[in-house]
């Protein structure tokens, strides 16, 4: 077994020798004292090396160290209030593991974003790649506490499937054996109402796949989204669930994510505090006559654009809904307002700061004769969907549920202005490398 203590758990091991293994994140030295700093995942530890208590063999290795090199080092722990983590070691031996060639891509100076995305597997080792995965891997904890608490049951959707979900646009295809075509999921919602009426309030998290043709900031074509789907419960039930949602969302970052938020990502969050219910409504057509209001020329039927949705949301600080659109602009399995059949029931969540639509949610039509002809309309293909009308046919209920983006949320919790950096790897238009 390999001898090895976390930096993270320097903090139990204060006066004692331990052996820490990790990457070579920085080296200086000044005469006959050198300082590494050594990062594990876990944190970052200075490592002290004093010439004279080392053998000559250990202080002829510090040369052939680059960044990035893998090594392990034995020290003694020493609490210090201003060393990064509170720990310093003062070692006693050293040993490399990997080398590292002295022309490690990721130099500690600026490099041009796509370069950064060419070596997108050494940038991941960065404090502030780090930082975001780190809040987004709480925000994934958060979602499903939040669900679980209140009862939902985790259900996983097909990823390939013969239905359209969203919209003929954006569809990934592949053949499939002798059934034709098969699409990546977009959404798994549709299959996700079928599980509601088995189990009541279900929710399915995983990736959608979007053909986006158009190059911006908050579309990547494979993204992560979280759906719940909820039996007996109206488009007003439904924003309250969302809502709730977000607000434990940025709260649970600011309890747990503190030190990445502010000390690596400098997130301003005062913004992040100041998300506290209730969030402001407005229906379509307010928040149309609020934009002509402004100057726009958007005419009603319109769908909002990233530019429309930050003029709404610009005098608020907390999220806005902006809800019940017109039928055109919306998916085919909205439910139809019964106060306004030009519209349907349904909401955009739109983020402050500029962020934009985080979710998307509306409730679902109900009735078979006004989805069949939908389906219709949109010139979809019927026998794809005999399943989905099924549960119009038997025992249809009133529901409801949302599709939460995880990436622009991350981006916007953590501040990061593009949704390439809030994904690990990272799939869009110009980019399937590495
Ligand atoms: P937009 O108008 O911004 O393209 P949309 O209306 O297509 O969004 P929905 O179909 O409602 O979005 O999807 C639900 C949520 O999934 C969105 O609110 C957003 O958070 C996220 N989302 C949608 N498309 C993408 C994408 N291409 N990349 C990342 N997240 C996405
Ligand atoms: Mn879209």
């Amino acid at each position: 077994m390999i001898e090895n203590v976390h930096i993270s758990d320097l903090a139990g091991h204060v006066g004692s020798e331990v052996t820490v293994h990790g990457w070579l994140h920085n080296k200086r030295t000044s005469g006959k004292v050198a300082f590494l700093i050594l990062r594990d995942g876990t944190g970052l530890v200075q490592v002290v090396v004093s010439q004279g208590e080392v053998t000559p063999e250990v202080w002829a290795r510090l040369e052939e160290l680059n960044y990035e090199t893998s090594l392990g080092v034995t020290g003694t722990v020493r609490a210090d209030p201003r060393a990064p983590g509170g720990h310093e070691l003062s070692l006693t031996d050293l040993y490399v593991v990997g080398p590292s060639g002295e022309d490690y891509p990721i130099q500690l100076k600026e490099h041009g974003v796509d370069f950064l995305l060419e070596h997108r597997h050494l940038w991941l080792r960065t404090p502030r790649q780090v930082a975001i995965m780190r809040v987004r891997d709480e925000l994934i904890k958060a979602i499903r506490d939040f669900l679980h608490e209140r009862g939902f049951v985790n259900v996983d959707t097909p990823i390939l499937s013969g239905a359209i979900g969203e919209s003929a646009g954006t569809l990934f295809s592949t053949e499939y054996f002798d059934l034709g075509t098969a699409y990546l999921a977009q959404t798994g919602q549709l299959y996700n109402e079928a599980l509601a009426a088995a189990l009541g309030r279900v929710y399915c998290f995983g990736p959608t796949f979007r053909a986006e043709k158009s190059k911006t900031r908050r579309h990547l074509t494979e993204f992560w989204m979280l759906e719940p789907e909820v039996a007996w419960c109206d488009s007003e039930c439904n924003m309250q669930l969302q809502e709730d949602l977000v607000f434990y969302l940025v709260a649970r970052a600011l309890e747990r994510c503190r030190t990445e938020l502010v000390e690596t990502l400098e997130r301003d969050i005062s913004r992040l505090e100041s998300i506290v219910p209730p969030f402001p409504r407005l229906s379509y057509d307010e928040a149309i006559a609020k934009l002509r209001s402004l100057g726009s020329s958007i005419q009603w039927g319109d769908d909002l654009g990233a530019e429309d949705e930050t003029q709404v949301a610009q005098d608020y600080e907390r999220p806005v809904f902006v809800y019940n659109y017109p039928k055109g602009a919306k998916a085919f399995y909205m439910k139809e307002n019964p106060d306004d059949p030009r519209t349907v029931l349904c909401d955009d969540l739109i983020a402050p700061e500029g962020y934009g639509e985080i979710i998307g949610g509306s409730q679902r039509e109900d009735d078979y004769d006004k989805l069949l002809a939908r389906i219709r309309e949109e010139k979809l293909p019927e026998e794809a969907y005999g399943w989905y009308l099924d549960l119009r046919r038997y025992g249809t209920f009133p529901h409801s549920g949302f599709g939460l983006g995880l990436e622009r949320t991350v981006a916007w919790i953590c501040g990061v202005q593009h949704i390439r950096e809030t994904i690990a790897f990272p799939r869009t238009l110009k980019r399937m490398y590495p």
